[in-house]
């Protein structure tokens, strides 16, 4: 189906939204300014209206056949400015030149009550740089990206967000033949460290200086007041970017999340979690996991994420090399993510421990516990929930049943004990049942929600939705949803391909 199928009277839809579009206000250098490629008998999959009230927008517009066409990108909003933009990045490790949006459409940035919020849409159809790819997303990929990100919100990661997912009968070809969908995404600014990366790899230092002012001004203001890199405003962003980046990874480590494939174009230079591909919540403890299934050589394996992110720091800290000025200044911003992340990482946690202050022992009683969860391959998110009960004082010791070393969790769990105290423990298990959640995205849930949606039944997208942005509340309806993950789980294999 191409552009010159939109109905003539298909006039842009008035949603009485209030567009901004300041991306679009950075020039063509930017972008490529293109419609959507309409895609035929557009459903809703899902829709977030958790999201749509915390953004203040109206429930209505987005189940009328209108918001359903908008949705899809087969009608534009009026005041919209649709656009590609164009980025370059790593990937795998290797220079890859120019990328940009291959299917994902920026409709522009609106008013809300959470700030200005860029909406996307992703699967919206070819733009001048899908290289060899359709422009399309598959229902399956598109279901786990709306999950994921609204799992990773209510786990309080910094992510992009998902609105809505709509599906349509035009088949998509992957390993066998799909169906299309569109992921409506939301996030004060989709630019990613790639962005950066091209206008440097081109010499077009203007562009590069317009891009990093953008970002300053609009996100990191702080950069031109402050007086450390002797007030060199790019030197003090990229120090704000390490320390964002740190604290997210530092998150994903805590929370057992894979990313799958963190090449540069796929790192906020806003520190969200973005591009939900082949990611995954760990099952068992395995520091070496790779989830996802082209990635060979373990590049982006669990434990690597932390160096990769530093890794992909450095490339955008050459990218800003020629506006910061001063290798020097560049190398000294960067270090922030040295004592950032490790900083970060043992307050998340700590925080899993239910341990309100910090000792110099803290470090190696978490080491010691990932030790033995690593060694007996335990389910990470049952693990820590169930010694959220056992420092509730909750009758039986299931969280023994566990392990297979029980001497050493035994021995662990006297030196928990100890550096716990002997008082009242309710604060620190009230605590723990906050940070450690019961329900989480694993891949066999988000896989049983995608059979069911295949077959058009979305019962499964919404309630997973809802537990996952209540992960730490008991939903008694769903108990099974929390219990262990099936024999096939760790059959799931979830490539590039999407
Ligand atoms: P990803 O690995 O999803 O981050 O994608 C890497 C690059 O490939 C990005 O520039 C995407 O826009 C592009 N891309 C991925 N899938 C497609 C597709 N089906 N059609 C066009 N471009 C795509
Ligand atoms: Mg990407």
């Amino acid at each position: 189906m191409d552009e010159a199928l939109i109905a003539p009277e298909a006039a842009d839809v008035p949603l009485g939204l209030r567009w901004l579009n300041s991306f679009a206000a950075l020039g063509p250098a930017f972008f490529t300014e293109l419609r959507p490629t309409p895609l035929p008998s557009p459903w809703l999959v899902g829709l977030n209206s958790r999201l749509l009230d915390e953004l203040q927008l109206d429930r209505a517009w987005p189940t009328s056949p209108e918001g359903i066409d908008v949705l899809t990108g087969n009608r534009i909003a009026q005041g919209s400015r649709p656009l590609a933009s164009v980025y370059s990045g790593h990937q795998f490790g290797v220079w890859a030149g120019q990328l940009g949006d291959g299917r994902a459409i920026l409709l522009g940035e609106i008013d809300t009550a959470a700030g200005p919020q860029e909406l996307q849409l992703k699967g919206a159809g070819r733009t001048p740089y899908s290289r060899m790819g359709d422009g399309r997303a598959v229902l399956r990929s598109s279901i786990r990206e709306y999950l994921g990100s609204e799992a990773m919100q209510g786990l309080g990661i910094p992510t992009t967000r998902a609105l809505a997912v709509t599906g349509s009968p035009a088949p998509v070809r992957r390993e066998e033949v799909e169906t299309a969908a569109v992921v409506t995404r939301v996030a004060p600014s989709f630019i990613r460290f790639g962005h950066f990366e091209h206008f440097a790899a081109r010499d077009q230092t203007a562009q590069l200086k317009a891009l990093a002012d953008y970002v300053i001004d609009r996100f990191y203001p702080g950069c031109r007041t402050t007086e450390k890199f002797a007030g060199n405003a790019c030197a003090a962003l990229l120090e704000q970017v390490s320390e964002r980046t740190a604290a997210m990874v530092a998150h994903w480590q805590a929370a057992g999340f894979c990313h799958g494939v963190m090449n540069t174009d796929n790192m906020s230079i806003l520190g969200l979690t973005i591009d939900y591909g082949p990611f995954q919540f760990l099952d068992a403890f395995d520091p070496g996991h790779i989830c996802n299934h082209s990635d060979e050589q373990g590049r982006y394996a669990f434990n690597k994420q932390p160096n990769v992110a530093y890794w992909n720091l450095f490339c955008l800290g050459q990218a800003l090399l020629p506006l910061i000025g001063d290798q020097e200044l560049a190398l000294a911003a960067l270090e922030s993510y040295k004592t950032v992340f490790p900083r970060e990482l043992e307050a998340r946690m700590r925080a899993k421990l239910g341990l309100q202050t910090a000792a110099d022992t803290d470090r190696e009683l978490i080491e010691a516990v990932l030790r033995l969860l690593a060694k007996d391959r335990v389910d990470y998110p049952i693990f820590w929930r169930m010694l959220s009960r056992h420092v509730a004082g909750e009758p039986g010791d299931p969280v023994r049943d566990l392990f297979l070393d029980r001497e050493g969790l035994d021995a662990w769990l006297d030196a928990y004990s100890q550096r716990l105290g002997s008082g009242d423990r309710s604060a620190a298990a009230h605590a723990m049942l906050r940070t450690n959640p019961k329900y989480v995205l694993r891949n066999h849930l988000g896989e049983l929600a995608i059979r069911q949606a295949k077959l058009g039944d979305f019962a499964m997208v919404s309630s997973l939705l809802r537990l996952v942005q209540s992960p730490f509340e008991e939903h008694p309806e769903h108990e099974t949803l929390a219990g262990f993950p099936p024999d096939w789980a760790s059959n799931i294999e979830i490539s590039c391909s999407s």
